[in-house]
């Protein structure tokens, strides 16, 4: 058999590379392909010898051979698989079934909004509403896409499928493929009067305000999980969650530790000294706070029952006191006087003090006694 020569059929030089025979075969495959020829009876012979140019060439090992073997060679050459072949004549006249974009079933996307709560909003729990920008479906078609009174019309090239099937003859026989309509785009209707609202598009951006209920006793930076409260799903995919996460704000006399919670107060030395009742006021209320005698200054204080509820058990936990020292602004003479007899009493010598008078204290105490005598 007197078969031509395969770099001749390409028109390409003997040492061309895979993209010089690649680009070959791409345009004279366009230009003989036998729908562009219809009328010319050559051109299916041509394309036929074309295509099996192309598969020995382009693959390095057929092609080894057919460089030494000859066409004797490439009878024996391992062939191409036919199925891969047909899906690569598909894929380079029609760009492949992968390129054209299909229209099945959309998931709506999440959404994230945050909220910032106060720690009373945490003890009592809150419903709060939250702006949250997000795609839903247009109200004014209720997600048709036509205009209110128009309907869709089922598409006629799918007959309302979507899906078309596609055959393509081949070198190797009839090739059908089920790729999306084009004409409807997978939708299987044609929308031809489109909604003014979304303009066919069946969502809408929009800022909704949505409800959350945040729990008592929640922590910082938790994720509310709202359903189907994210982007709307189109052609029966589901609906997009909704995060809200809680941030809760410091507030300027309450820290939390958990389900506790800590503050402090600032008394005088003689309150801590001697001993006290206090009013202190509370995340919920006021309540009394007994100072000990004695207390010692950093010291912590518990009120039981008063911290934050426990989110799984709602049992409340405790509120530390810390006990600060409070220092007076200005000593009067008569203060400055007492503290240091107390000082004197107390066996506390102050530098300060070490080379003057000793306070009238003790003679006083002196001249009181005279007086009684
Ligand atoms: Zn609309
Ligand atoms: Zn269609």
């Amino acid at each position: 058999m007197n078969r031509p020569d395969y770099y001749e059929v390409l028109g390409v030089e003997r040492s061309a590379s895979q993209d010089e025979i690649k680009a070959a075969f791409r345009k004279l495959a366009r230009q003989y392909h036998p729908d562009v020829n219809k009328d010319d009876p050559q051109a299916e012979e041509r394309f036929k010898l074309i295509n099996e140019a192309y598969q020995v060439l382009s693959d390095p090992e057929s092609r080894a051979v057919y460089d030494r073997f000859g066409h004797a060679g490439s009878q024996s050459a391992p062939t191409a698989d036919p199925f891969g072949m047909a899906e690569n004549l598909f894929q380079m006249f029609f760009g492949g079934g992968a390129g054209v974009a299909t229209r099945g079933p959309v998931d709506g996307a999440d959404r994230r909004a945050d909220v910032s709560i106060t720690l009373e909003q945490v003890l009592h729990g809150a419903t709060l509403t939250v702006d949250v920008e997000r795609l839903r479906l247009c109200a004014c078609c209720k997600g048709v896409g036509a205009e209110p009174g128009t309907t869709p019309e089922r598409c006629p090239d799918c007959a309302g499928s979507g899906r078309v099937r596609f055959t393509q003859t081949t070198i190797l026989g009839t090739v059908t493929r089920v790729v999306p309509c084009e004409r409807c785009h997978g939708e299987g209707e044609i929308i031809r009067t489109p909604c003014r609202e979304c303009r066919g598009e069946k969502l809408v951006q929009q800022r909704d305000a949505v409800t959350v209920a945040i729990p008592p006793g929640i922590e910082n930076e938790t994720a509310i999980l709202l359903r189907g409260e994210g982007d709307s799903g189109l052609r029966g995919g589901r609906d997009g969650d909704l995060y809200v996460v809680v941030h809760i704000a410091p507030h300027p006399r309450f820290r939390r530790r958990g389900d506790d919670l800590a503050t402090q107060v600032n008394l005088t030395y003689p309150q801590l000294a001697l001993g006290d009742e206090v009013e202190l006021e509370t995340l919920d209320g006021k309540t009394t706070l007994e100072i000990p005698e004695l207390t010692e200054p950093y010291s912590e204080l518990i009120i039981p029952g008063r911290g934050l509820p426990n989110p799984r058990t709602g049992r409340r936990g405790d509120l530390y006191v810390r006990i600060g020292l409070k220092m007076p602004k200005k000593l009067t003479d008569a203060q400055r006087n007492l503290l240091r007899q107390y000082a004197e009493l107390s066996g506390v010598r102050l530098k300060k003090y070490a080379g003057a008078e000793p306070t009238s204290f003790f003679e006083k105490v002196k001249r009181s006694v005279k007086k009684e005598d």
